[in-house]
């Protein structure tokens, strides 16, 4: 797998750098946010590790201009211990996962394993739901050809529904397939993020199963 570090402290950056070379992947190791940006713009990424406080462009802009692209890559921001806002405000702008800092290499190791695992759970493949194209790989939804907009928490519930189209999926499994690290999730926000992503697709893609959950269906109703 091919993945970006984005820190500023050098030593750090380079403790990544060979923590994540030495679990078997391609590193690429850049110091400052507009270069961050620029390299996770034009090339391809398995998943991004990503500090917040960056000079020249801090990691937020990065993660939300990358976000606003349609750029989808997994990305784990790195937080500072006691800044929970930030974390918040990380998560918001699209972050897949959190580590604070200090942590233990151990620890990213072990969180970047899941979110590249999530990733090849969907495999490379191209999945089709009536209107609705779905490339796991280039992380893009085409609905009628057209490209869709959406943000990553909206795409990895649409990945999810597609991989299981026609199935009943309940909110707490949405909700678990979202923040699978955050034992305090709220099953409550999956139904605006539902809501968000039902205004993107074609009208009854999405069907409400009372009590249960929700289905992705192949032909509206
Ligand atoms: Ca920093």
């Amino acid at each position: 797998m091919r993945i970006l570090v984005v820190e500023d402290e050098p030593t750090l950056r380079m403790q990544l750098a060979q923590a994540i070379g030495g679990a078997g992947h391609t590193v690429e190791a850049v110091g400052d946010g507009a270069e961050g940006h620029y390299l996770g713009d034009v090339e391809d990424f398995d998943a991004v590790v990503l500090d917040l406080g960056l000079p020249v462009l801090d990691g937020l802009s990065v993660l939300r201009r990358w976000r606003a692209a349609g750029r989808n890559m997994p990305v784990l921001i790195l937080t500072a211990r006691s800044a929970w806002q930030e974390k918040v405000a990380g998560m918001d702008a699209g972050a897949d996962d959190y580590l604070a800092k200090p942590f233990h290499m151990e620890e990213l190791l072990a969180r970047l394993r899941a979110l590249l695992r999530r990733l090849g759970e969907h495999g490379s493949a191209q999945w089709q739901c009536g209107a609705i194209a779905l490339d796991t790989r280039a992380a893009r939804v085409l609905v009628d050809g057209q490209p869709l907009q959406l943000t990553s928490h909206e795409f990895k519930l649409l990945s999810l529904l597609m991989q299981r189209k026609g199935e009943v999926l309940s909110r707490t499994e949405l909700s678990e397939h979202l923040y699978p690290h955050d034992s305090d999730r709220d099953s409550n926000t999956i139904e605006v993020f539902v809501g968000r992503l039902r205004k993107k697709l074609p009208a009854g893609s999405i069907e409400t199963v009372r009590g249960l959950g929700y289905r992705l269906v192949e032909e509206p109703a």
